[in-house]
C-alpha cells in the first residue's frame, strides 16, 4: 500500500489525486489536505460566481473524493499545523499543490493608496473567501480602473459593471444586496460560509 499526501485541494491537487487513484487503484491511500474546511481552491474562491458552468468542474473533483482510497482533510495548514518533514514521515510521497493565492506587489508608487486593491483580494472578497471578508472595497463611486487585461482583469471589470439583480442565480455565498440612492453604489456584502464540507 502506498500513502500519498496531496497538499491543496484546487484543480492541481484534485487532478493529482485523480491520476494517483487511476494509477494505483486500491493499492493507494490518498489524503488531500487543505487549510480551509472546504475544497476546490480558486474554483470556489477565484472563478466568478456568475460563471456556474466553469465552477461545475468541481463535480468531477467530487467523484475523485468519492473514490474509496481518497479522503479530503480540511482545516490543516501545512507549515503551521504540520510540517512537510512530519508529512514525509507519515506518507510515501507529499505533493505540494498550493497554488498562488496572494497578489504580487507591482513595486510602483501609489499602489498602497486607499482604494487600490489587488485582484486576489477583490476576487476573494466577492467570492466570500474568509481571508478577505473585511476588505470593504470602495464601491461608492462611478468609475473604476482595472490594471491588466487578462481573464482575471476582465472578470473584475465584468463584476464591477453588473447591477445587483444581475447576480441573481449566482453562487455568491450568503449574499445580500443593499441598495443606496445611487444604483451603482449598491454594495455586495458576502459572508463566507462552509457549504458541502467534505471532511471524512
Ligand atoms: C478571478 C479568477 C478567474 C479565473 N477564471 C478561470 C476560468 O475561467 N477558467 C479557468 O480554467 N481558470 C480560471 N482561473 C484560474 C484557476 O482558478 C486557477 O488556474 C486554478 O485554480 C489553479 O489551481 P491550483 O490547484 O494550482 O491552485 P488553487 O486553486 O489556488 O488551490 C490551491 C489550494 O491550496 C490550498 N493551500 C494553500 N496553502 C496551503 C497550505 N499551506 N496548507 C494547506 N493547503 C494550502 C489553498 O487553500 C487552495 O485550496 C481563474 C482564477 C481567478 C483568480
Amino acid at each position: 500500500m502506498r500513502h500519498f499526501a496531496v497538499v491543496g485541494s484546487g484543480p492541481a491537487g484534485f487532478y493529482t489525486a485523480e491520476a494517483l487513484s487511476k494509477t494505483y487503484g486500491d493499492k493507494a491511500r490518498i489524503n488531500i489536505l487543505d487549510r480551509y474546511p472546504v475544497p476546490y481552491g480558486l474554483i470556489r474562491f477565484g472563478v466568478a460566481p456568475d460563471h456556474q458552468s466553469l465552477k461545475a468542474v468541481s463535480k468531477r473533483y467530487d467523484k475523485v473524493a468519492d473514490e474509496p482510497g481518497v479522503d479530503f482533510i480540511g482545516n490543516v495548514t501545512v507549515g503551521r499545523d504540520v510540517s512537510v518533514e512530519e508529512l514525509l514521515e507519515l506518507y510515501d510521497a507529499v505533493i505540494l499543490a498550493i497554488g498562488a493565492p496572494h497578489d504580487r506587489k507591482l513595486g510602483i508608487p501609489g499602489e498602497d493608496l486607499a482604494g487600490v486593491v489587488g485582484s486576489a483580494e477583490f476576487v476573494g472578497w466577492y467570492n466570500g473567501h474568509p481571508e478577505f471578508a473585511d476588505l470593504d472595497p470602495p464601491l461608492g463611486g462611478t468609475h473604476a480602473a482595472v490594471i491588466g487585461n487578462g481573464n482575471v482583469a476582465l472578470d473584475c471589470a465584468r463584476i464591477l459593471s453588473k447591477t445587483p439583480h444581475e447576480f441573481e442565480g449566482s453562487d455568491i455565498v450568503g449574499t445580500r444586496w443593499r441598495r443606496s440612492t445611487d444604483r451603482r453604489s449598491a454594495r455586495l456584502q458576502s459572508s463566507a460560509g462552509a457549504d458541502r464540507t467534505r471532511s471524512r
